[in-house]
């Protein structure tokens, strides 16, 4: 293999220290950093997100509250409990999982949390302040994915960085990021032509389909910075969006999968909260 790894693992531990101190230091100030996550119905995906969430926060010193709300849940119900958690002077931090269930407004729920206490990021609010390069709570995977690339000094003004996937938690908000780096920014997409011909001129790219082995090495140019935030099960393991065997001797940098950029969005979740944390 010739790319550097970009480790999650090990950026995670670097920002571990320095975000033990932060909830400290605002501890002495007699802030205390509390972060409350709403769950509906009882989805094991999210029961491992959230059981994650929760070890960062023991590791950091950040309180928690979980509201485990039943999947019959009514959509004004749900509000009420966002509303009840955004007037609680205790609460610094709000996360609503997702997917909620089918009946449920997942737009309307994260309107409802007040911006300031938003730490996903998700907030009309926060996505508008993106848009037009003002500082917000950023979503964590992309902030997560610029973490990466800055730590690693890979080169991004002027570069052109390409992302498949326009979702509203990565693909649009990362493009958003990396346009705010000057990168020059290409939004590929299931309806995109010739995506090869894209990816191929791709000095960063970033991988968010959530198709297994999706970016093989004929796509990649060679000491492209390859960002795979894909997750997906396959025969029991976790496989990202990149064929990692074949694209890392073509590339100079990319991100394994795990241990890549999903250490990273729970790493970022804890820095957006200590910052919610400081805004209160
Ligand atoms: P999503 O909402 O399903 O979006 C997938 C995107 O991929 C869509 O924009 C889709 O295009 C595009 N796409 C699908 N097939 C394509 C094709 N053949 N060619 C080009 N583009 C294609 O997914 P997401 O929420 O962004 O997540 C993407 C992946 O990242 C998933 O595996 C998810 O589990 C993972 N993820 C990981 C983290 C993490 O922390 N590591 C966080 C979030 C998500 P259309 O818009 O045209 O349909």
């Amino acid at each position: 293999m010739s790319a550097i790894l970009l480790s999650g693992k090990e950026m995670e531990k670097e920002l571990l220290t320095s975000q033990i101190e932060r909830c400290q230091a605002l501890k002495e100030k007699g802030i205390h950093p509390l972060l409350a996550v709403i769950v509906v119905g009882e989805d094991p995906a999210s029961a491992i997100y959230v059981r994650n969430k929760g070890r960062m926060c023991d590791a950091i010193g950040i309180l928690q509250r979980t509201i485990e709300l039943p999947e019959s849940i009514s959509q004004e119900e749900l509000e009420a409990h966002i509303e009840a958690l955004n007037t609680d002077p205790a609460v610094t931090g709000i996360l609503v999982q997702l997917p909620l269930p089918d009946h449920l407004d997942e737009n309307r729920a994260l309107a409802c949390v007040l911006a300031e206490k938003d730490v996903d990021g998700f907030h009309v609010v926060n996505t508008g302040k993106l848009m037009r390069g003002e500082k917000s709570a950023l979503p964590c995977t992309p902030r997560g994915i610029l973490h990466m690339l800055k730590k690693a000094n890979v080169p991004l003004e002027g570069k052109h960085a390409v992302v498949i996937g326009r979702s509203n938690i990565v693909g649009k908000p990362v493009a958003m990021m990396l346009l705010q780096e000057n990168c020059t920014v290409t939004i590929c997409h299931s309806r995109t032509q010739n995506l090869k011909e894209m990816t191929r001129q791709a000095d960063i790219l970033v991988a968010a389909v959530g198709k297994p082995h999706f970016v093989t090495a004929d796509m990649v140019k060679e000491g492209a910075a390859v960002i795979d935030v894909g997750v997906n099960r396959v025969d029991g393991k976790v496989v990202g969006d990149v064929d990692f065997d074949h694209v890392a001797p073509i590339a100079g940098w990319i991100s394994p999968v795990p241990g890549g950029v999903g250490r990273m969005t729970v790493s970022m979740l804890m820095e957006n909260t200590l910052e919610a944390a400081c805004r209160a």
